[in-house]
């Protein structure tokens, strides 16, 4: 075992401690610093775990709003309008979803009325 355990152990006793005390109390620090690595590596790989899932969902994010963008133009009559250039591609210029769209109203969340 570490030296510097039984130091720690020797030191945290006192003086009047006996070797087997020394010996068990070294042993205790030992398994204490060996779980707690245990619990370090697991939350470790938890946390590494969880980082990917969000810069994947981030990047899943970024790509529904590359397709659902806004785009603006002028009608006729010269008013702008904006709209949802996926959602109205199909249709223009008979339909158009305006912007935002219900896609990217519901990746915006709940909005507070005003
Ligand atoms: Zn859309």
């Amino acid at each position: 075992m570490d030296d510097n355990l039984y130091q720690q152990a020797a030191d945290l006793l006192g003086q009047n401690a006996k070797p087997g005390q020394i010996h068990l109390a070294a042993t205790l620090l030992r398994r204490t610093q060996e779980a707690d690595r245990c619990f370090l590596e697991d939350h470790k790989g938890r946390l590494e775990h969880a980082e990917g899932q969000v810069k994947d969902l981030r990047a899943a994010l970024e790509r529904i709003r590359e397709v659902h963008r806004c785009v603006t133009h002028r009608k006729p009559r010269g008013e702008e309008v904006s709209t949802c250039a996926h959602c109205s591609e199909d249709s223009y210029p008979y339909y158009e979803v305006l912007w935002p769209c219900p896609t990217i109203a519901a990746l915006n969340g709940p909005q507070e009325e005003t």
